[in-house]
């Protein structure tokens, strides 16, 4: 049975209807199904835009997180989807009402090389829904089961990818970087088999949409210009609305797709963040952080840190995803030269004009957050430079990235360096650079209260440092869900200073330290 039609930016709320009446000795029974009200456009596109296929259903579905506000905002009841038939559905072994099951058809540029032919090998599409902003987000299920874009792949996620993705994605949000988020994590009851055997998890990803820039590459590798506007349409009406009505619709989608990558890349550096596999299907036209495979937030500052055992040649390293992300900008620019101009010439030079702009809207983005990092409130000649100096002694000097910037608030407020100085192998770099730091704080009129709190608004006490997560893997694979729980609460709120938590706030000793990540597929 179809969901409910409900009007674009309706009030959407979590719909309970009772499907049976039991007859009980005494009483009636309203047995209650979990209701999506779901509300689908992409399945509604051209048949080459996906398969449909559903959910292989798995033996045992268990749920082990529930993200009960998102759940919520997204019209749905959070006690039913916690019943033992929200968990099926979660798990991918019951489709609710209204659904509309697909795998999204997408190609991809994998570190360089394309290939013309991925798509959603384990994730499956089960419809979207408008959230109570009237915001339209999809619901997919990842490690749902094979799909005939699985090549050799089982369709399956590992335990431990789906736990890292939840972690990351949600601390993503609360530190208030665009990105998908996690709905839910449940346990399939069976086994995946990777390098060794491990047990299967099925992780339930929410985003504004999951179009990639290799999702554009999909059609204009197979010259279908058609495909291309009408995925271009749908991504303007889906995303750029206000631009739906512009003179040159295609170029301002380009203009929007490049101004939300550039602000979050420079999100990502200022938050010490490494996507790890910036593939052109790891780029999603809404501009949200999206494929949360072997990323990692650093603990000290290195530009050059890599942490993908697959990135040998350090193609994703923390300072070239700027770059990295222009350069898959200028695939999407590519797809859609045949919707610029008839003459190639012209397009090519109206593209290159647009993606021209990365540089300017990066550097505005990532200057201006730097700044504020260091507690800066007005921008001044030199600034870039004396942050720069700050960086490049944090560098030299093994500097902690998060820590010294959080401690660097406290610093600007009471003049006590010994925190911030104990982060540098040679405390004394930090002081060089403290005596110019304060003389130009000084040229600004905000008490050094004001200032602190500033900095602590933007220079995170938590992050969901590696082996933190490492410890939380290892103690679910043996059952154990209480350090899962715990990091989510910390990571919750990550520009508090929950003293209770402090120790979350420490980089790894020596004998944690993480130093490689895995995909994991
Ligand atoms: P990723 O590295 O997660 O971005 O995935 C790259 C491609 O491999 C996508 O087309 C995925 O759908 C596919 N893929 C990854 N893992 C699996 C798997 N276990 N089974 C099938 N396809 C997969
Ligand atoms: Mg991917």
């Amino acid at each position: 049975m179809a969901g409910p039609v409900l009007g674009p930016g309706s009030e959407i709320r979590a719909a309970i209807r009772p499907n049976r009446c039991l007859f009980r000795a005494r009483a009636y029974l309203w047995v209650m199904t979990v209701h999506f009200p779901f509300q689908n456009t992409y399945s509604a596109l051209p048949a080459s835009f996906f398969a449909r296929v559903a959910p292989t259903p798995v033996a045992a579905p268990r749920l082990i997180k529930l993200n009960r506000p998102l759940a919520a905002q997204l019209g749905l009841d959070p006690d039913l989807l916690e019943s033992p038939e929200g968990a099926e559905i979660l798990a991918g072994k019951r489709l609710p009402d209204g659904a509309d099951p697909i795998a999204m058809a997408y190609a991809g540029h994998q570190f360089g090389h394309f290939v013309p032919q991925l798509g959603d090998g384990r994730a499956i599409l089960l419809g979207e829904v408008i959230d109570k902003e009237g915001s339209r987000r999809d619901i997919q299920l990842k490690g749902a089961g094979p799909t005939p874009f699985s090549r050799r792949g089982d369709g399956r996620a590992a335990l431990g990818p789906v736990l890292r993705e939840y972690i990351v994605s949600e601390a993503m949000f609360a530190l208030g970087i665009p990105t998908t988020r996690s709905l839910a994590a449940a346990t399939s009851g069976e086994r995946v088999q990777r390098e060794t055997m491990l047990p299967g998890a099925v992780l339930t990803r929410v985003a504004s949409s999951h179009i990639r820039v290799g999702t554009f590459q999909f059609f204009a590798a197979r010259g279908d210009t058609d495909g291309v506007r009408k995925l271009a349409d749908h991504v303007i009406a889906r995303h750029y609305p206000d631009i739906g009505m512009a003179e040159r619709p295609y170029h301002a989608l380009l203009e929007r797709v490049v101004a939300r990558q550039a602000y979050l890349a420079a999100r990502w550096l200022l938050v010490g963040f490494i996507h790890g596999v910036m593939n052109t299907d790891n780029t999603s036209v809404s501009g949200e952080t999206i494929d949360y495979g072997p990323c990692a937030f650093m603990d000290e500052y290195n530009p050059g840190k890599v942490f993908s055992s697959i990135d040998e040649m350090g193609r994703y390293a923390y300072a070239n995803q700027p770059q990295i992300a222009l350069w898959n900008l200028t695939r999407l620019a590519e797809c859609l030269l045949p919707l610029f101009a008839e003459d190639k010439e012209k397009a090519i030079e109206q593209a290159q004009f647009i993606l021209g702009e990365f540089a300017e809207k990066f550097t505005t983005a990532y200057q201006s957050g730097l700044r504020q990092k260091i507690g800066l409130f007005t921008e001044r000649d030199g600034d870039a430079a004396l942050v720069q100096d700050l960086l490049d002694a944090m560098a030299k000097n093994a500097a902690d990235f998060t820590l010294t910037f959080r401690r660097l608030a406290d610093a600007a407020a009471d003049a006590d360096d010994d925190s911030v100085r104990a982060q540098f192998t040679d405390p004394s770099a930090f002081d060089e650079w403290a005596t110019r730091w304060r003389q130009r704080l000084a040229e600004e009129p905000q008490s050094p209260a004001e200032r602190q709190a500033a900095m602590r608004a933007v220079n995170p006490a938590f992050i969901p440092r590696n082996h933190r997560v490492e410890a939380v893997i290892q103690a679910a694979v043996n059952n154990d869900y209480t350090p899962f729980e715990e990091l989510l609460t910390v990571l919750s709120k990550p520009y508090e200073d929950q003293p209770q938590y402090a120790t979350y706030t420490e980089p790894p000793l020596p004998e944690q330290r993480v130093t490689q990540t895995f995909c994991g597929t």
